[in-house]
């Protein structure tokens, strides 16, 4: 699959029993360590630190305690910040601490641009800090800093960001979290030096990323929201000035925009913005660019994408072409859909996992406590079948059955059934074809199905 960057926010809602109460931040009264004991399993968390606490020395002590209090604080904010002060409930008889610290699958991203000196060493510290620690995804480091998506039990995936956040460089990173499915959203971890942070043809070494001068101005996602109401609410007179002074660029690939987008926004009827090619460098693509032509000094360019690392790519791209007004929706629509919710939204937002689509409402931290968090939103009369333009049912994209086409596209039943689940007649002919899969699940390894369409073959 193209591109490689997905998206954010939901947790469950801690336990609430009524038994022993931690107190959290400055207004803790008493001791964490003194309270979380839970006697009913050796497994339980609140024992576990119980034990280490009694094992550690003073320093030690202290720092564990600053990381716990740092980790439920944090967690306590993407519950909604809800229930200030008191924070957690420890359950004494049964404890559901662990397990549930256990059940909670998240997938977690973020990016960020720093100078690092030494980056193989720097993925030397990561591997060894995530050694025992249940965490796949793609983390890529180089000297321009890190981007990383993973998935994991909330208690391992959380850890590394604290971890991450101890280090002054990251100390200010922007994490987007939403609940995963049932497991993990990657088949594995690669954490490696990566000559790019993102694909971009060309690379992106050269760019000056680590100048903010040099990338977009971000706008906080209510600072989005009202430019895009200004523009998109009011009416024709008044807001032709507007209009004309402003362009709303999707900076994301084409089948993204197929499945969500923001009102009003502009892509070209190309792929320009490719995860492989989204740079303005032939001529072709120029001329199908909305950018072309425009008044670099006057015009806005407000940009967005899912998680804001290609716009900030993008922007020094635009910077050195002269454009002056550049704008970021900071934190991508990830962060913006946690925020404002779907307002000027239409659709679902494409995230780079086994997840492949979400609603808007998962990014609610409240959503993760209805049980299909996860359906796909049904505001989709915009969606069109790739191969008869007919409305989709659902906005959510199937890989070609054929393994070597394996294109991404969006499709109605009745062509998902007359072309066995491929994308086009050629493909149904090919030599390595899948199964038509059910339902919007994700193909698996092609040994998984060789073999038993070679025993299907050798049978009939
Ligand atoms: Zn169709
Ligand atoms: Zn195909």
């Amino acid at each position: 699959m193209r591109g490689c960057f997905p998206a954010p926010a939901v947790i469950s809602g801690a336990g609430s029993s009524t038994m022993t109460q931690i107190v959290l931040g400055g207004r803790r009264k008493k001791d964490p360590f003194e309270l979380p004991v839970c006697s009913s399993t050796s497994t339980c968390f609140a024992l576990l630190i119980h034990k280490e606490h009694n094992q550690q020395s003073q320093i030690q002590r202290q720092r564990q305690r600053r990381r716990e209090c740092v980790w439920l604080s944090e967690r306590r904010k993407w519950k909604g910040g809800r229930s200030v002060g008191v924070a957690l409930q420890v359950q004494q008889q049964q404890c559901t601490y662990e397990s549930r610290e256990d059940k909670e699958w998240v997938v977690v991203n973020f990016y960020h641009f720093v100078f690092i000196k030494d980056a193989e060493a720097e993925v030397a510290k990561h591997l060894s800090f995530l050694e025992g620690r249940d965490i796949r995804g793609r983390i890529y480091v180089n000297q321009q800093g890190i981007n990383a998506q993973y998935s994991g039990p909330l208690r391992d995936a959380l850890a590394y960001v604290e971890w991450l956040r101890g280090d002054e460089r990251f100390s200010d990173i922007l994490v987007q979290i939403s609940a995963a499915l049932n497991g993990h959203a990657f088949p594995k971890l690669k954490l490696r030096y990566k000559p790019s942070l993102v694909q971009l043809e060309g690379g992106i070494s050269h760019l000056p990323l680590l100048d903010p001068s040099m990338r977009a101005t971000p706008l906080t996602p209510s600072e989005w929201r009202k430019r895009l109401e200004a523009v998109n609410t009011t009416t024709e007179a008044s807001n032709k000035d507007l209009k004309t002074n402003q362009i709303l660029l999707d900076v994301r690939n084409g089948y993204e925009w197929d499945i969500g987008h923001f009102n009003g926004a502009r892509r070209p009827d190309v792929d320009c913005f490719r995860s492989t090619s989204f740079g303005l460098f032939q001529p072709e693509v120029i001329a199908a660019d909305p950018l072309e032509n425009v008044d670099k000094e006057k015009t806005d360019i407000l940009m967005y994408c899912t998680g804001g690392i290609r716009c900030d790519v993008y922007s020094t791209i635009l910077r050195q072409q002269g454009f002056q007004n550049l704008y970021t929706l900071k934190g991508g629509v990830s962060h913006y859909l946690e925020n404002e919710g779907p307002v000027q939204w239409v659709g679902n937002l494409f995230v780079f996992d086994s997840r492949l689509s979400l609603p808007p409402p998962a990014y609610k931290p409240e959503a993760i406590t209805k049980p299909n968090r996860h359906e796909v939103s049904k505001n989709n009369t915009f969606a069109q079948c790739y191969i008869c333009s007919l409305q989709v049912c659902e906005l959510r994209h199937r890989n070609c059955a054929n393994l070597d086409c394996n294109l991404l596209y969006l499709c109605c039943m009745n062509c998902v059934k007359d072309l066995r689940g491929c994308c086009c007649l050629e493909c149904t002919g090919a030599p390595r074809l899948r199964p038509v899969l059910p339902g919007f699940q994700r193909y698996k390894k092609w040994h998984t199905y060789r073999d038993t369409i070679s025993q299907s073959k050798l049978t009939t």
